[in-house]
């Protein structure tokens, strides 16, 4: 990792009887895109939040760069306007009656930056949202793009050493939030950004993340790269949160060459499991197997080892196809490509790889 810029140790938190966090603890990179992911009320906004002073945790401490901003224990406490973070939240927090310049230059303006300066300083931050011929109009006339981007111009004119995100895209339609994906992710890696990106949306986080943090109930279930929280997930809610997923049950019914053979409960065959980032349960121990739906192929002919099934029916949806497969009592659906659309009623055989299959407690 590169050198930490935020040292997060131990922060809790209570409101009333609610435990909103219990002993959170990361280091971030600078440069670094660190979300912090997860359901409704996981404690994502309180977290960011508490790292920009604008709550105060009940135990733990935040660094950054190296100096301590918040210590339970030793009684730091640094105001939000000293810590030197730039915020952007879903709703804008445009302020009306302002030109879009005006709403950039304020937060210098409370810095007691000079005249000169802020002009400059202003003309560049809304060059990098691109929004330099938008400088003199109404704010709150602007479209929802153009004031989220007011929103970052706003948040990057002090350059901060971090910059807190909370849910940015969530108000914007399905189109733009993609563009702005983009556009982010493009200023982030130009300017060499440290973000902290607070949002419940999985295809958000792992897009746009060099690690997630993904939190449930005040707690972060595991933390690491996008990649192996998709494809090594700790628990069944980081499997499950973060995407689709085929179960079968079964039972392992030995272990062999390294891996598992799982015979299956609801279905004529057994499968292979190869060794993964899961320890295999012992032979005997009833199991779900599960494996990503992209990851199982559907071979018309051959198919060798794999297992037959029926294609009950299919859902086109343009760039792949969803079929609904019987195999034994059990019903799956996997992702085919466009032209499995034709295979309605078709016998067929689903090959899932030992590699890819992980096995579960049942
Ligand atoms: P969302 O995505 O809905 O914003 P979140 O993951 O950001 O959720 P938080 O807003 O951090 O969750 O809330 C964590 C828990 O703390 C929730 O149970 C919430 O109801 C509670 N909580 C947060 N702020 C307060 C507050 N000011 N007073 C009382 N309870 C609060």
């Amino acid at each position: 990792m590169p050198e930490p810029i935020i040292e997060i140790r131990g922060l809790s938190k209570s409101f009333g009887s609610v435990r909103a966090l219990e002993d959170i603890g990361f280091s971030i990179g600078k440069g670094e895109v660190f979300t912090l992911l997860g359901p409704s009320g996981c404690g994502k906004s309180t977290t960011l939040r508490i790292i920009a002073g604008l709550e105060d945790a009940e135990a733990g401490e935040i660094r950054l760069a190296g100096n301590t901003i918040f210590s339970s224990e030793r009684h730091i406490n640094l105001p939000p306007e000293k810590r030197n973070m730039g915020m952007v939240f879903q709703s804008y927090a445009i302020w009306p009656h302002m030109t879009v310049a005006a709403n950039v230059a304020y937060p210098l303006k409370l810095r007691g930056v000079s005249g000169a300066d802020i002009r400059d300083r202003v003309a560049r931050a809304l060059k990098l949202v691109d929004l330099e011929a938008q400088a003199d109009r109404d704010a709150p006339k602007l479209s929802g793009g153009q004031q989220q981007r007011v929103a970052l111009a706003r948040a990057l004119v002090y350059e901060p050493e971090v910059l807190l995100l909370d849910e940015p895209l969530s108000n914007l339609d399905v189109k733009l939030r993609e563009q702005m994906r983009f556009e982010l992710k493009l200023l982030q890696e130009r300017l060499g950004l440290t973000l902290i990106y607070v949002t419940h949306d999985q295809s958000e986080a792992l897009s746009l993340s060099d690690r997630i943090a993904l939190m449930n109930f005040g707690r972060i279930e595991q933390l690491g790269p996008p990649r192996d929280l998709y494809e090594n997930p700790a628990t069944e809610f980081v499997r499950d949160f973060l995407g689709k997923t085929i179960t079968l049950a079964g039972r392992v019914a030995a272990l062999e060459n390294g891996g598992a053979r799982v015979e299956l409960a609801r279905a004529p065959g057994s499968l292979a499991c190869a060794a993964g980032a899961r320890a295999f349960p012992a032979a005997g121990t009833d199991v779900m197997v599960a494996i990503r739906p992209e990851k199982v192929r559907i071979a018309v002919e051959g198919g060798n080892g794999g297992l037959p099934g029926r294609i009950e029916t299919v859902l086109y949806q343009g760039e792949r196809t969803e079929c609904l497969v019987r195999v034994g009592e059990e019903l799956l659906t996997i992702y085919g490509p466009p032209e499995a659309a034709g295979l309605r009623g078709r016998d067929v055989t689903l090959v899932l790889p030992a590699e890819a299959i992980s096995l579960w407690p049942r």
